[in-house]
């Protein structure tokens, strides 16, 4: 299944985040999931609880972020947010607006469920593939 080698990553990199800053413990994983990432928030969540099952991540929960679709006209520079793909840009007609966010996914924060040592956010911007 897709989304459970998705999983299997966001726990790795959780894991390295919780060695480098000696954490035990977490609250929440703040992941940003764009609407173009084919990735489904619910079997992604599914995936990850049954991994984090009988281990020290147990009862972490996973925030999921929907990242909308957003373009960028090629033709004018027009940007705009679309709920679908889009194939021409709404305010000139161009064809083929270039996609500028939608696609990500990455760990854009953890959250310490000890609230002394608090790590600064997990590198943004990592791609776990799609
Ligand atoms: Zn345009």
């Amino acid at each position: 299944m897709h989304e459970m080698s998705i999983a299997q990553s966001i726990v790795d990199i959780v894991r390295e985040e919780m060695a480098r800053y000696d954490v035990k413990k977490l609250e929440v994983i703040n992941l940003a999931v764009g609407k173009m990432s084919a990735v489904v928030p619910q079997h992604l969540s599914f995936c990850f609880s049954v991994l984090i099952d009988k281990t020290d991540l147990e009862g972490t929960r996973l925030n999921i972020r929907e990242v909308p679709m957003n373009y960028r006209c090629q033709a004018c520079g027009h940007g705009f947010e679309a709920e679908q793909v889009a194939l021409a840009c709404p305010a000139c007609g161009e064809e083929a607006p270039r996609l500028e966010h939608g696609r990500e996914l990455s760990v854009e924060s953890i959250e310490v469920a000890d609230l002394d040592a608090a790590p600064p956010p997990a590198q943004p911007a990592e791609d776990l593939g799609s």
